[in-house]
């Protein structure tokens, strides 16, 4: 049977990323995935954050025209809260792309990428897998996404807090728009969250998230309501892609390892609870769970696992938590209605501006110095 150092499960932004630092650090690394390419089953918009492109390298080419725009408006769709950055906050990115370059600096760091391969569950380190034999791991990473089944079965924390999110992709007609961020605050459409259209001169993502069991229509039904008559939307000039998936916003999870795994990215709950966003989470988190996994490996140290806490990471989303559970009661129009109104006030576009336009998406996670490289 085939034994390797480290199994990740899920090749998403958050595996890949992990299995090259792994890789790197000199670790034999196999990254499984149950999808057969890494270019279909696209389950976000790709919007990256200013701080995650300070932050990251990310190749210029696979990014869209920068977006300082940002309209909100409120179910009605009158008087919308215009807000203008001075800065560059927001990229689109070209996520078939990302998923490619993620791989192949993964694979150049010595990880191997097994497609069409779905994690079937683990006992006493020998995993099963469908579509492949089964692996002896030392390690298994769980990236692989909000309802993960690692996490059920290495026994630790799984999310419960989702919403389900939608959207159509297409390409506009190049360079006829100002890039702009459309949210749409309406709880008809999108109970508990945001409708958004987000087009960038290049291409459009129009699409709906909130609460499933406040969705009674479906979310695909949601999303043609809301599409039909969306702000902003460019028409179509070329094919129109479908995406969507769950979000989990319950915060990051309080157990996240065990001596057996970890884990990261939306498996591990590491998402905005108020903006969504975990793009700029997959890449943050995945640094401290490879460099304490790494630890661990190399040391057999089980007390090192404890620098991979998710109580204390939880800890710095309370304010975020809190403006969740706000944001979540927003469920008739004539609420949203008042809240957007709130926002046209000095003090409600300040609170606005600092939510969109801030550094606040993950908290920075501070990285321990690495042991001594395996030998
Ligand atoms: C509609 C929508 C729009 C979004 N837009 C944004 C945005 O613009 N910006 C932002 O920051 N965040 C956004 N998010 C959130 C963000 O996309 C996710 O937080 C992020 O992509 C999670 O990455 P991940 O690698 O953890 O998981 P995923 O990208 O979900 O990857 C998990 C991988 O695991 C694989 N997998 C699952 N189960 C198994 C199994 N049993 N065996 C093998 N493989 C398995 C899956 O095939 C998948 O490839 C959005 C989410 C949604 C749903």
């Amino acid at each position: 049977m085939r034994s390797v150092d480290v199994l990740v499960v899920g090749a998403g932004l958050a595996g890949l990323h992990t299995a090259r630092l792994l890789a790197e650090q000199g670790f034999d690394v196999l990254v499984a995935d149950r999808r057969r390419t890494l270019s279909t089953g696209v389950r976000t918009t790709g919007i990256f954050v200013r701080r995650t492109l300070d932050d990251f390298d990310l190749p210029d080419h696979l990014l869209g025209p920068a977006v300082r725009e940002v309209v909100l408006y409120p179910p009605s769709r009158r008087a919308p809260v215009r807000l203008s950055s001075e800065r560059d906050e927001y990229r689109v990115a070209d996520m078939p792309g990302v998923y490619a370059h993620a791989r192949r600096m993964a694979e150049a760091a010595g990880a191997r990428i097994a497609l069409g391969v779905r994690y079937a569950g683990s006992a006493t380190g020998v995993v099963r897998l469908e579509g492949a034999d089964p692996v002896v791991a030392r390690f298994v990473v769980g990236a692989d996404g909000a309802r993960s089944t690692v996490a059920r079965g290495l026994g630790l924390d799984v999310n419960r807090h989702l919403l389900i999110g939608a959207e159509l992709v297409h390409p506009t007609a190049s360079g006829t728009t100002v890039p702009t961020f459309h949210c749409v605050l309406d709880p008809r459409v999108a109970p508990g969250y945001l409708a958004w259209v987000i087009d960038d001169g290049r291409n459009a993502h129009v699409g709906v998230a909130g609460y499933p069991d406040a969705m009674r229509a479906g979310v695909r039904h949601l999303l043609e309501e809301f599409a039909a008559r969306a702000p902003g939307r460019a028409t179509p000039a070329g094919p129109v892609e479908r995406r969507g998936g769950p979000i989990p916003v319950g915060g990051v999870l309080r157990r996240l390892a065990c001596p057996a795994g970890l884990l990261v990215g939306d498996a591990a709950g590491a998402v905005s609870p108020l903006t969504a966003g975990g793009l700029d989470p997959c890449l943050r988190m995945s640094e401290l769970a490879a460099t304490v996994a790494g630890d661990y490996l190399r040391t057999g140290d089980q007390r090192v696992l404890r620098r991979y806490d998710g109580k204390a990471l939880r800890a710095r989303f309370r304010g975020r938590l809190l403006l969740r559970r706000l944001f979540a009661g927003v469920r008739s129009p004539a609420v949203a209605e008042a809240a957007v109104a709130a926002l046209r006030t000095r003090a409600g576009r300040a609170a606005a501006a600092r939510i969109l336009f801030g550094d606040g998406s993950f908290p920075t996670v501070p990285i321990p110095d690495p042991e001594p490289r395996a030998s």
